[in-house]
């Protein structure tokens, strides 16, 4: 059926496509991409072959737009070089722009580092949020990490191997208790996940510049502990609860 198809591929390991996403690649009429060469050696991988057409969210206005007029008649699927499309991807405006004029839209969900790097850490995931790439510059990541600091939930980031160092001096300097988890290379051969203060793995970092790509979680803001005042009242609450109920049953 003609539409556009958002199509997740795997982070790394091949073995992570979904049998739905090679259904919908064997019988689409073309596939929009990031990278042609990347995304033509996953389709070569998978015995299929099908035109590509490179789309990035700053190609020129009237090719999207003929991208998208083009759904009217074709089945078109968006993919990215990893993972799922729109997520630090291409594909927002395209899937805005054919929202808006009605052309039929599917999501066919499959890997996502932050979600995979998110369980594997351990950290709470009943509140999270993922912030995308930290800025480059050091006062920009800075103001970031203070203006996402009172957030009470797990703060996710993408991050590069060359940069992790600097990131995680920043959280030091801005969020020095919470604990950090590095999650690199998911569901690759060596795929690993450190957690610790980021001062620990500051050092263990620093001595082992670490390759390839990664997912940088920040633990919540940890509880407070009761004040003193604070614990003076529950005792007056619960002694006045106490009494009305006795009251009651006299
Ligand atoms: N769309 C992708 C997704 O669904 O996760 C993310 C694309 S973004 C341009 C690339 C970043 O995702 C990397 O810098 C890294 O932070 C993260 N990433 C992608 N694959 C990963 C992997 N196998 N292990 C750890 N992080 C990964």
């Amino acid at each position: 059926t003609p539409g556009l198809y958002i199509v997740a591929t795997p982070i790394g390991n091949l073995g992570d496509i979904t049998l739905r996403a090679v259904d919908i690649l064997s019988r689409c009429d073309g596939v929009a991409c990031e990278d042609t060469r990347v995304t033509g050696k996953l389709l070569k991988h998978l015995g299929i072959s099908k035109p590509m057409w490179r789309y990035d969210d700053h190609s020129e206005e009237r090719d999207r737009a003929r991208l998208v007029e083009s759904m009217r008649t074709r089945a078109v699927a968006l993919v990215s070089d990893a993972g799922t499309p729109l997520v630090s991807d291409p594909g927002y405006r395209l899937v805005n722009d054919a929202r808006s004029e009605g052309i039929s839209i599917t999501s066919v969900p499959g890997a996502c580092a932050f979600v995979t790097g998110l369980t594997l850490s351990g950290l709470p995931n009943d509140r999270f949020m993922f912030a995308g790439f930290l800025p480059q510059k050091d006062k920009a990541r800075r103001d970031m990490l203070e203006e996402l600091a009172g957030i009470d939930a797990t703060l996710v980031f993408y991050e590069t191997g060359p940069r992790l160092v600097k990131s995680l001096i920043a959280i030091d300097d801005v969020l020095p208790n919470r604990e950090v988890a590095v999650a690199r290379e998911l569901t690759k051969l060596h795929e690993e996940c450190r957690r610790a203060l980021p001062s620990g793995l500051i050092a263990w970092y620093e001595s082992r510049p670490p390759k390839g790509e990664i997912v940088l979680l920040v633990g919540p803001p940890p509880e407070e502990a009761p004040r003193e005042g604070d614990a003076e009242d529950m005792l007056v609450r619960a002694l006045t609860t106490m009494k009305t109920s006795q009251a009651a049953s006299e």
